[in-house]
């Protein structure tokens, strides 16, 4: 039997966090509020250039203002927990959010700039049996507000040890899948790609699904000009639904007319991530395939082969070997499909989706199980550990 922890105890039930309200929403607060239409200005600048920490370190607004401010919203609550670094310069963040529940940042050194990955959910429903994000089932969603404070963490750490370097690109590709947290998501890319505010521009963000085909196609109407990504890491439908079972729902030939429409309304290129996984996806026959899939968007199509990051609770899966994946490349630009491997992040700290946060929920697990062990009966044992792993 499969239970899942139920969402309901875990919603988010504190004010609204200041970081999740687009400019436009903020005047119009201002305005319903009897303030000025202007303060939404200055007090954005204290949010997201000065980046202070507090209503009342807002020097320019009045007393008043500020009270109000305060009843009304919050400043996030992201606790640091655990914070690595790699010996690559990728800077991993564990962070506990307010009602406890953990989520990570990554923070990734790039030949362009500064890289930051952010989570969507905590928890993931697609459940991909390769992933460490989707072995615990979504506990809830995000808050717009949430999603910003990871990014605004992240950089007032680099502000304290001022060395003026600044987050100049995001990938939304931590833990959940980001269109099954839609209306946040919309909200959190027009937060942050605001010139009013951080202004990260829209080629500098990327968003990846796991391939909900019709949010892929929603998503092409959005009017911001962020950057796609699919994960694909299949060409048939057998092996797809395999390690992927959003597949059965979604299979490849609806994933693909949903990005060709994308393609159509947008003109712009689309990353298709594969991971590779030794003897499950790597093939010369699959690499063929793959080719076969994106002949007729060549010019528009980026393949991103990424290396298997080895996931304690996936033993079933192992990266391919050097041989294989050179095969597999070799296919892809003896067919003119631009492709690249990836180049690795963080992995001696477990950079990759969900793996810090699962070996911290293991650790804590195991502590509680010496506890549970010493105090309760063996039947009561079962039932206590089967809740907090629950699975689906
Ligand atoms: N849910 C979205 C975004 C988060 S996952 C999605 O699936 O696209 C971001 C990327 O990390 C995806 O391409 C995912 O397949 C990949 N990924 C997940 N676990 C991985 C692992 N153990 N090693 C390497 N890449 C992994
Ligand atoms: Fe969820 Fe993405 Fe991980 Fe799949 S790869 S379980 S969609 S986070």
């Amino acid at each position: 039997m499969v239970r899942k922890i139920t969402t309901k105890k875990y919603e988010y039930e504190g004010k609204p966090i200041i970081y999740g309200l687009p400019f436009e929403e903020l005047e119009e607060w201002f305005i319903a509020n009897d303030e000025k239409k202007f303060r939404a200005q200055q007090l954005w600048d204290w949010l997201y250039r000065k980046r202070v920490n507090q209503f009342s370190d807002m020097s320019n607004l009045s007393k008043s203002l500020i009270e109000k401010l305060e009843t009304t919203f919050d400043f996030p609550i992201l606790n640091e927990k655990v914070k690595q670094q790699s010996v690559d310069g990728t800077r991993k963040f564990l962070f506990e959010l307010s009602d406890g529940l953990l989520i990570e940042t990554v923070l990734m050194p790039q030949d362009y700039g500064l890289s930051i990955c952010v989570t969507t959910q905590v928890g993931c429903n697609i459940g991909c049996t390769f992933c460490a994000s989707g072995i615990i089932a979504k506990q809830r969603d995000l808050t717009a507000g949430e999603i910003v404070a990871q990014i605004m963490h992240v950089q007032k750490t680099l502000d304290h040890l001022g060395n003026q370097e600044r987050v100049s690109h995001v990938v939304v590709m931590g833990i959940g899948e980001p269109f099954d947290n839609y209306d946040n998501l919309i909200k959190f890319l027009s937060i942050i790609n605001s010139d009013k505010g951080l202004a990260i521009g829209a080629r500098h963000i990327t968003v990846s699904t796991s391939g909900l085909a019709p949010k892929i196609i929603e998503f092409a109407d959005n009017g911001l000009q962020v950057n796609l990504a699919l994960s694909l890491h299949a060409p048939d439908n057998d092996t797809r639904s395999k390690i992927m079972k959003i597949n059965r729902r979604f299979p490849i030939e609806v994933v693909m007319e949903a990005i060709d429409t994308y393609i159509k309304k947008t003109n712009r290129r689309v990353t298709f991530e594969y991971i590779m996984l030794n003897e499950v996806n790597d093939s010369v026959e699959q690499a063929q395939q793959l080719v076969k899939l994106l002949e007729n968007k060549k010019h528009l199509a980026y393949v991103n082969l990424i290396p298997y990051n080895k996931v304690q609770e996936h033993h079933q899966y192992e990266r391919s070997t050097k041989e294989r994946v050179v095969a597999f490349y070799d296919v892809l630009k003896k067919n003119r499909i631009n492709a690249n491997v990836r180049k690795e992040f963080g992995h001696d700290i477990q950079a990759a989706c969900g793996q810090l946060r699962s070996s911290q929920l293991a650790k804590e697990k195991r502590k509680r199980d010496a506890i549970i062990q010493t105090s309760q009966p063996r039947d009561q044992v079962s039932v206590t550990i089967f809740e907090q792993s629950s699975i689906h």
